[in-house]
């Protein structure tokens, strides 16, 4: 199948799997995840309807960007974060979803040009507390989404998990304790709209817990 084929496919999955879950119509985006993907695909894929694509490296995203700024995309950053690259991050994307800490967060914002809307925000939650794995922890979520929630220059949008890999207890749970931990912040005062969470082999699960956008790369653009 050709990307676009797979494109398609990928966003019906996506609209049964709301309509299973009694979500509404258009409730869940698509992030097509493009990080070692071809410009060539990357382009194949924005002339079939997509518009959003994530990155994980930043000098990979950069020359991308450069290649493709005749195209109107909106570019995410979901890859982990050194701080001496937040400040190309911040001028460069319109969204982050790895934020899980407030250096990291006080340099997006100090660093992301007034005339530029304000950098949307998703924080990283460490969710199945892995020893080894980026993320706050859930216990520290409410602190941190406080603390960016007071920079003016970011908009903080919601929580990013990725859940533990090839465990399907972990897939079925950590969805959901992302929603309930979700839902917590909202009813303390947060205005949040963004649940980024399912990937590839997940997605499906992940729509029916509650995910508002799905990063998928490998089931639109073959295996990196
Ligand atoms: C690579 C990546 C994805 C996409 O994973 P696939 O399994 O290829 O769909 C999603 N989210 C993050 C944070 C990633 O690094």
């Amino acid at each position: 199948m050709s990307v676009s084929e797979k494109l398609n496919a990928i966003n019906q999955k996506i609209r049964d799997a709301e309509k299973k879950a009694h979500r509404d119509i258009n409730a869940v985006s698509l992030l097509a995840v493009s990080k070692k993907q071809s410009i060539e695909k990357i382009r194949e894929a924005f002339y079939a309807g997509q518009k959003k694509f994530g990155e994980n490296y930043l000098q990979e995203a950069l020359l991308k960007q450069r290649a493709l700024s005749d195209l109107d995309i909106e570019w995410h950053f979901i890859g982990s974060i050194q701080s001496n690259k937040a400040k190309l991050i911040a001028e460069n994307f319109n969204w982050v979803h790895s934020v899980d800490r407030l250096s990291i967060a006080e340099k997006l914002n100090h660093y992301r040009t007034p005339i530029q809307a304000p950098l949307n925000i998703c924080i990283e939650v460490n969710i199945d507390e892995e020893k080894t794995k980026s993320g706050v922890l859930p216990q520290n979520v409410f602190a941190l989404a406080k603390q960016i929630s007071e920079l003016k220059h970011l908009k903080l949008r919601g929580l990013m998990i990725i859940p533990k890999n090839n465990q399907k207890k972990g897939t079925e749970g950590a969805p959901g304790t992302a929603f309930l931990l979700q839902q917590e912040l909202i009813s303390k005062g947060f205005s949040l709209d963004t649940l980024s969470m399912g990937m590839s082999h997940d997605f499906e699960a992940a729509i029916a817990a509650g995910s508002t956008i799905v990063r998928i790369g490998t089931a639109i653009f073959g295996e990196r």
